[in-house]
């Protein structure tokens, strides 16, 4: 198979050293150093609806290992360390800045299959009925 050099790079995986990876908003001209950042951001309702990114985190097939239920006050929890959270920003600023923790961001754990869900959710955004 022949290299696409078009394609965009994927992510930086330097999690810890040299500070967190930079997100994008996806709907305003913002940058953010870590995917917390990004989802604090989105969860304030200025760029999506207010409840979208807690509604989402729901919609992963992961949700298991790092939710509860949707409507409990601590809806979320790492799946690590136990600890509880009410939104899922403040876990993934959790493990974003917990060694033991951090491993969760990894693609092939719970995190990290957030994070991508996130991503290719709002990747398309306004294309709510996309077509492939
Ligand atoms: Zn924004
Ligand atoms: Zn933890």
């Amino acid at each position: 198979m022949p290299e696409t050099l078009s394609e965009p790079p994927s992510q930086p995986q330097s999690q810890v050293e040299g500070g967190l990876p930079k997100y994008e908003c996806w709907f305003c001209d913002t940058e953010w150093e870590g995917f917390s950042a990004l989802l604090a951001h989105m969860e304030t309702g200025k760029c999506v609806m207010r409840n979208k990114i807690h509604d989402l985190a729901f919609e992963s097939p992961e949700y298991g290992f790092y939710g509860n239920r949707r409507t409990d006050k601590f809806a979320f929890f790492c799946f690590e360390c136990k600890v509880q959270f009410t939104q899922i920003s403040g876990l993934f600023y959790h493990v974003e800045r917990t060694a033991a923790c951090s491993y969760l961001l990894q693609d092939d754990q719970c995190l990290g299959c957030l994070r991508d869900f996130y991503i290719e959710y709002y990747d398309c955004p306004g294309t709510d009925s996309m077509g492939y």
